[in-house]
């Protein structure tokens, strides 16, 4: 197929018409949340003297407190640990909840369904005896999401006897994989305060994931208590190889790190295989790397609004909470031309040729391209989507502008659209 439009006519507009609305925005939150990380370096004094670790039990680590107080200070939160111990984002929200929940306590998803492969550390699906439920911690959900995708940040009073009765109130950020909206600060700020006055005594996690930097705030600025992520997504930088965050209150970090390790250990052991100076260099280079990123996907958005295409977010939505974009293709060819595509200028693997294959835990085929230099990271360039109507692609990360450019230039003019 030839494409009949001007590919470069199309792409430079929607690059001039997104200098003169968006990008104006996402540069000046790049450079609010920056400073910021710069602000912790400087207060901390971080110096070469904290590039190498401590062997063995990982006693007396000063890189890997300095670590943790300049990760706090960034997440606007009293304490973190970042440890390439956590395996996953989904293993740091793990640890977190299993930190703060005990037998008798209610947690209570405000926003719907969780995250896929919190399921199976709920115990929502599969039947480990080390999942929340089967440890005794009732779950619940409610959603503050109405049919039409809405946010409705009063509570109904059986929304409000829910509420009161948890322990822990769970706010999820992103839309993950959803077509629910992603949550701006904004609004995860009016919901804690509504949800704390009526019960001001719950714990606040906020699932933090693919959200860090995207706003100029984070939740923890906003009320939460406790937040968790990945970070070979948005706080990694796109350099760091492994591992994940739990930040928020003192008290709460503590009885994490007590989960991740064990009581008498805490915050206070565990070797960093030398990745401390990676995970600083990498959290320096992040709010960069998710400006990149969501100038990316506003870049996506703009060119296939151009072209008649559904998006979500829209180019120029107000706030853009995480570094994913939504484009309904409304065709299964184009959803695996789209990702095929994409992995043949991607700059690993690019010889390989994505295929729709079943994915456990997905009623549908799954077609995915993300040809990346770690594998599995999010905040590189990368797609995916089921094989079902709308045929949607989830594209996400970039870390360079100019890799977007050239992929959209590439399927543009491979692709009748
Ligand atoms: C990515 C993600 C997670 C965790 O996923 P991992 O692949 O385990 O790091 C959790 N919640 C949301 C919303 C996510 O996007």
């Amino acid at each position: 197929m030839k494409t009949t439009v001007d590919v470069q006519g199309i792409i430079q507009q929607a690059e001039a018409a997104l200098a003169e609305s968006v990008w104006p925005r996402l540069e000046e939150t790049g450079q609010v949340t920056f400073n910021r990380v710069l602000d912790a370096f400087l207060r901390h004094k971080v110096g070469s003297e904290h590039f190498t670790g401590v062997t063995g039990y990982g006693h007396d680590d000063l890189g890997r407190a300095t670590l943790d107080k300049v990760f706090a200070d960034t997440m606007q939160a009293e304490a973190a640990i970042v440890r390439p111990q956590f395996v996953s984002g989904t293993h740091a929200i793990s640890v977190a909840l299993n930190g703060c929940l005990s037998s008798g306590d209610v947690m209570l998803s405000i926003t719907g369904h969780p995250y896929d492969t919190l399921e199976e550390v709920i115990g929502l699906r599969g039947d480990s005896a080390r999942s929340l439920k089967n440890q005794g911690v009732i779950y619940r959900e409610i959603s503050v999401f109405d049919e039409n995708h809405q946010v409705r940040t009063t509570f109904a009073e059986s929304q409000a006897e829910a509420i009161r009765q948890a322990r822990m109130i769970y706010i999820q950020r992103s839309r993950g994989y959803s077509f629910r909206p992603t949550l701006s600060i904004g609004q995860i700020e009016i919901l804690i305060q509504s949800a704390r006055t009526i019960n001001p005594n719950a714990i606040v996690m906020v699932d933090n994931c693919y959200g860090e930097f995207t706003e100029a705030d984070e939740p923890p600025a906003v009320g939460a208590d406790l937040i968790a992520g990945s970070l070979i997504k948005n706080p990694g930088g796109g350099i760091v190889p492994a591992g994940g965050y739990v930040a928020g209150r003192a008290d709460l970090v503590s009885s994490a790190a007590d989960a991740l390790t064990c009581p008498g250990v805490g915050d206070k052991g565990g070797y960093m295989f030398d990745l401390t100076r990676l995970m600083l260099q990498g959290l320096f280079l992040a709010p960069g790397m998710v400006k990149e990123a969501m100038k990316s996907m506003t870049l996506a958005a703009r060119v296939f609004e151009h072209l008649g295409y559904e998006t979500a977010p829209a180019a120029d939505a107000d706030s853009r909470g995480d570094i994913i974009q939504i484009i309904r293709l409304h065709d299964p060819e184009k959803l695996i031309a789209f990702c095929k595509t994409l992995q043949s200028v991607s700059p690993v693997d690019s010889a390989i040729t994505p295929i729709p294959a079943v994915v456990p835990g997905y009623a549908d085929q799954v077609v995915m391209a993300g040809g990346t230099f770690i594998e599995g990271s999010t905040i590189e360039l990368s797609a995916d989507g089921p094989l079902r109507p709308p045929y949607a692609v989830f594209l996400q990360g970039g870390l360079t502008v100019a890799h977007t450019r050239y992929f959209l230039e590439r399927f543009l003019a491979a692709h009748e659209c």
